[in-house]
């Protein structure tokens, strides 16, 4: 847990049940379970950069320990994939796992609905929008390609892939959506949960890829033992 500055981009890790937050320039990559936004407030303070400033808060996708806090960023707009936008703006409890997290979904007014091969700029950088279905359908990647930064949501983390056994999860996706990330050229890897990939990412991916099963599959394990 903590705060850890990589070059322009600030990782913010509020809990066990948190997503990983990023903060790039005016914007917030995913925003947490919300249960922690005192904290969070606080970290962003010291960035300098307070909770009401922020303009953009992009969804890697829709489960609840991303979008959950935001709600406490009262002037952004949200931007996720077109597939996931609408469990947001039904406020849909059951698809986004509110429920197991013990939070409540609201409603969500989404301002951008993003598809495959959009750009996305966030401080300095350009990233470009990579869907990657799979944990969710309309789960995205968020690639740099200047200095082969991958934002990697819960599609691949550094020791292991998402779980695709909660509501729109397809493990066949998935693998497709790894297939194409391995073949992408890839150092960077900041992951929607756990430690940051420092480098060659391409190689993490494809040696994951080829140890991708689908959760549960060989030995009885503890669902909630896992990232969601
Ligand atoms: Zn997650
Ligand atoms: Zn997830």
């Amino acid at each position: 847990m903590g705060v850890k500055k990589i070059g322009d981009i600030v990782m913010v890790q509020l809990s066990d049940v948190d997503s990983n937050i990023y903060l790039i320039g005016d914007t917030v990559v995913d925003t947490g379970v919300g249960f922690n936004f005192i904290r969070l407030r606080d970290v962003l303070r010291v960035f300098k950069m307070p909770m009401d400033t922020v303009k953009n808060i992009l969804n890697t996708h829709y489960h609840f320990d991303h979008i959950g806090g935001n709600g406490y960023f009262t002037a952004a707009q949200i931007a996720i994939h077109e597939a996931d936008a609408p469990v947001l703006e039904n406020g849909d409890a059951e698809t986004s796992v509110a429920e197991f997290f013990g939070g409540n979904m609201h409603k969500m007014k989404v301002a951008r609905k993003l598809k495959d091969g959009d750009v996305v700029k966030m401080g300095a950088r350009e990233f470009q929008v990579v869907h990657t279905p799979g944990h969710t359908p309309g789960s995205i990647c968020l690639y740099d390609k200047k200095d082969k930064t991958l934002i990697s949501g819960d599609t691949v983390f550094a020791n292991g892939v998402g779980r695709t056994d909660l509501p729109g999860g397809d493990f066949d996706q998935l693998k497709g959506s790894l297939q194409r990330l391995s073949k992408m050229d890839v150092q960077k890897i900041l992951p929607g949960h756990g430690s940051v990939v420092e480098k060659d990412g391409t190689k993490v991916i494809g040696n994951l890829l080829k140890a991708a099963k689908p959760l549960g599959e060989d030995e009885e394990i503890d669902a909630f033992d896992n990232p969601v």
